[in-house]
């Protein structure tokens, strides 16, 4: 994968997790793009099908699609692993979803509806993402331990920032 980490945490940290997100799904992972931010609540993320994205280090070449993902920083660390985890997850899915299809766009996608996309749920690529994650949640086992170490992570970037926040204060 190629990774461009916006965030605080290890880039080894969070490879460990993209790849438990990505096993089972029949995804191949080496050639494509992730962006990881940070954010302040909410878990985001979104995929796309192309041959390239703008990463911080310039334009990289992609296997067929590339996704943005962003960590919560919140004052629950596992929760927000677990977001990261199954969002990454969802977006791995649609990844996989591009590489089927090669990268042309052939299988059915939502159209517009006057003027407005259906809502995200109801988007027959929402539902083939889905099938893949349940079909290969019924297959293998995650390995929680590289939850529970982001989780670690987080708590340490937390810790650190409210560290630093005392110390403008004194
Ligand atoms: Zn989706």
């Amino acid at each position: 994968m190629k990774l461009d980490n916006r965030t605080a945490v290890d880039n080894k940290i969070l490879e460990q997790v993209l790849r438990e997100a990505a096993r089972g799904l029949g995804v191949r992972t080496s050639g494509v793009g992730i962006v990881v931010s940070t954010s302040r609540y909410r878990t985001n993320g979104v995929a796309y099908m192309c041959n390239s994205f703008r990463s911080s280090r310039g334009w990289l070449n992609t296997d067929c699609g590339f996704f943005k993902v962003s960590l919560p920083l919140d004052l629950n660390p596992l929760r927000c692993a677990e977001r990261f985890y199954s969002t990454a997850r969802h977006e791995w899915a649609h990844v996989r979803d591009f590489q089927d299809q090669n990268g042309q766009g052939t299988r059915p996608f939502s159209k517009r509806v006057n003027g407005r996309r259906p809502k995200h749920d109801c988007r027959p690529e929402e539902l083939r993402a889905y099938d893949y994650v349940d079909e290969a949640d019924k297959r293998i086992r995650r390995n929680g331990v590289v939850i529970a170490e982001l989780a670690c992570a987080i708590q340490g970037v937390l810790s650190l920032r409210s560290r630093n926040r005392q110390g403008r204060e004194r």
